[in-house]
């Protein structure tokens, strides 16, 4: 990565400004671009990102296969019995062709013979000796039988690139045969938790420490959206050590997350590092929880520099970093509009736009309703639990009451009681 250099630095009264989120993940996005694409075996593509269009190589099914066990007959055909020729199971081609007055056993998913341009399921026939009856009053021509290309035709767009391969995908990719497959490099994010109180979960805990759990917590989101954790430490607040740390993980990563260590106390290292080694593009949010949120660029890798709450930590995971890990992946980033919720309960505003964390289920109308998680202070990471939204909730003079109507992100299904 010696291709990276720190480019110029906007103007520092600019930096203080306080972004509207919105404002900042589009800066984000703007400087998120799509990583390399590599090809790499069907096996190994599960829950990867398409990074080309796949158009249908063949056509799916291959051959007129019968969806039923049954009969293959000619629809047309009164004939009130039918002589049974030959007996067509799945995986090879029977050389018979059906005429009048003769039917063909067929069992599902075999290919359906010449002659026959219909299936009589088994339950509607009589079988005697070699011969079927058929029991059926009316058989009409193409029943119960799949044509050739009735999934997807030959160069029909089968999968956009973007796409995320989950079971029904890869399905598809494995029916058409295609292997190798083309997906976007993943994300290599590194993640320090700063501050000289935290100690392992491991460990025991002195007089004046704290476990550090934003770490974990980091790990565990960024693993979610597909991006590969290269590395995850945690480093004193002392400059020189982490000014090493960080220029390290900066060269091995597409992006580098840390946390802690932005806000304004004498210990707060994180900021004036960034400042001297990376573009930073803001540093401020006019978001609650989350004020002190830096991001940078160091040549094509993100710094983000998350404060050490764990709440905010986590709310500007969602609102910043997986869109930016979204598009670095080759996926829609999606949108922050949010959707109208009615509130059940009161809330007040703050001085800044908060995010509170949610539950948003359907209620008995089919209307999307909201209750927010209790305390909503910016350490509580109880308030993310159960929560499946987060209420946009702008700041005004007065109280927000139950029965308003808000806007809510939504981050989950809603629920369903
Ligand atoms: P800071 O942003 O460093 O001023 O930290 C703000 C608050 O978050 C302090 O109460 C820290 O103890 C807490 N904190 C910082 N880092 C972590 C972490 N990795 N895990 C849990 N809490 C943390
Ligand atoms: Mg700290």
């Amino acid at each position: 990565m010696s291709t990276k250099t720190p480019v110029s630095k906007p103007d520092e009264v600019d930096l203080d400004r306080f972004v509207p989120p919105d404002e900042a993940r589009s800066i984000v996005l703007a400087n998120a671009q799509p990583l390399s694409i590599e090809r790499i075996p069907l096996t190994e593509a599960g829950w990867r990102v398409l990074a080309e269009d796949v158009l249908a190589t063949e056509d799916h099914p291959p051959f007129a296969a019968s969806t039923m066990d049954g009969y293959a007959v000619m629809a047309e055909d009164s004939s009130p019995w039918r002589e049974v020729i030959g007996k067509q199971t799945a995986g090879f081609v029977l050389d018979l062709e059906v005429t009048p007055g003769t039917a063909v056993q067929i069992m599902t998913g075999a290919p359906v013979p010449p002659g026959a341009n219909a299936v009589v399921r088994v339950e509607n026939t009589q079988l005697s000796e070699d011969h079927v009856i058929i029991d059926q009053y009316h058989v009409s021509v193409g029943e119960n039988i799949r044509p050739i290309g009735f999934d997807l035709k030959k160069g029909d767009p089968a999968l956009p690139a973007g796409t995320v391969l989950g079971p029904a995908e890869i399905g598809i990719l494995a029916g058409m045969g295609v292997t190798p497959v083309s997906v976007r490099r993943r994300p290599r994010v590194s993640i320090l938790s700063t501050g000289d109180e935290l100690v392992e979960p491991g460990d025991p805990i002195g007089p004046g420490q704290i476990r550090d759990s934003n770490r974990f917590s980091l790990i565990t989101a960024l693993k979610a959206v597909g991006a590969e954790v290269v590395w995850s430490g945690k480093g004193p607040d002392q400059r020189d050590k982490l000014e090493k740390l960080m220029r390290e993980r900066i060269a091995g990563s597409d992006m580098v997350i840390t946390s802690g260590g932005v806000s304004m106390g004498d210990l707060d290292l994180i900021k004036p590092i960034l400042g001297d080694l990376a573009t930073v593009h803001f540093r401020r949010i006019f978001l609650k929880p989350g004020k002190p949120l830096n991001f940078a660029m160091f040549g094509d890798s993100l710094i983000f520099g998350l404060p050490g709450n764990p709440a905010a930590a986590l709310v500007a995971v969602k609102l910043f970093i997986e869109p930016a890990i979204a598009v670095m992946s080759g996926r829609d980033p999606g949108h922050i509009d949010g959707v109208p919720v009615t509130l059940l309960n009161d809330t007040s505003p703050t001085d800044r736009i908060e995010f509170q964390r949610a539950v948003v289920s359907v209620d008995a109308n089919g209307k999307l309703v909201a209750r927010t998680t209790g305390n909503q202070a910016s350490s509580r990471l109880a308030s993310f639990l159960g929560a499946n939204a987060f209420l946009i909730i702008p700041p005004r003079s007065d109280e927000y009451r139950t029965g308003e109507q808000v806007r809510a992100i939504l981050f989950g299904a809603p629920r369903a009681d």
